[in-house]
């Protein structure tokens, strides 16, 4: 009944935090060089509780978390929060650790640092979430156009989709800073239904963020099947398709 799929990716198709680690870990060399925290992580044998690096690493996710979800709610746009969060960590650091930066340099100068390092990292990193592949080998085969809708930077987003071998699936990308607005913006969904030509009841909308992805989608028409990969607590009464797996996808598409 549906001509076409719209699938987030992050921590639908890409795993996130292992992404965001990695991109993390190459901003930070870039920033503190090879006297920061390269040298504690040479250090070889078993580490006991948390590293100053596993501990900066939950400091930066825990603000950009932060950031990403005052977005969701329509406080800064996505193009804000990636301003705002190197800025915000790199202030935190000069506070806490100012060991981990490179002496005489402003703030400014390393949140751009850092900033470019994370982007040109993130743009690599493609872990996939387990059954990614097979759930868009389903659909192709099912005959479903496949479009990914998500809020980021459209070349970071296809280089990393490229990356993972799952570009190939998609007739187009819908990404935020390409289209002009943020999921949940109703006029992401517009703009994207625009883009391919079909309505809303074509369409349906897969993803693991229940604001974004569902509620967003919901509001502009779209059938939709929730990801709820991190088992949050649902409202049984708003009645979602949802799944904690990819694979479940095949019960309701
Ligand atoms: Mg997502």
């Amino acid at each position: 009944m549906y001509k076409a799929v719209f699938i987030d990716i992050d921590d639908t198709l890409l795993d996130y935090i292992p992404c965001c680690r990695e991109a993390f870990d190459a901003a930070m060399n870039s920033l503190s060089g090879v006297a920061g925290l390269s040298a504690e992580r040479s250090v070889s044998g078993p580490r006991l509780g948390l590293s100053v690096e596993d501990g900066l690493f939950q400091t930066f996710f825990e603000i950009s978390g932060r950031l990403f979800s005052e977005a969701k709610h329509g406080l800064h746009t996505i193009a804000e929060v990636m301003e705002l969060y190197p800025r915000e960590f790199v202030e935190r650091l000069s506070e806490t650790y100012p060991q981990y930066l490179p002496a005489g340099k402003g703030i400014d100068e390393m949140t751009e640092t850092f900033k470019h390092a994370f982007r040109a990292a993130w743009g690599q990193t493609h872990y996939l979430v387990p059954g990614a592949k097979e759930a868009l080998d389903y659909l192709h085969g099912k005959g479903y156009r496949l479009f990914a809708a998500s809020n980021s930077f459209g070349h970071l987003q296809r280089n990393r989709l490229k990356q993972a071998g799952i570009l190939p699936y998609f007739e187009d990308t819908y990404i935020s800073m390409d289209i002009g607005y943020d999921k949940p913006d109703i006029r992401f969904y517009q703009e994207a239904l625009r883009r391919c030509g079909l309505q809303p009841q074509d369409v349906l909308m897969i993803g693991d963020s229940m604001t974004t992805d569902i509620l967003g989608a919901q509001k502009a028409g779209l059938d939709v099947i929730f990801f709820n990969r991190r088992n949050e607590p649902l409202d049984p009464s708003l009645h979602i398709p949802t799944v904690s797996s990819l694979s479940e996808i095949q019960q309701f598409v």
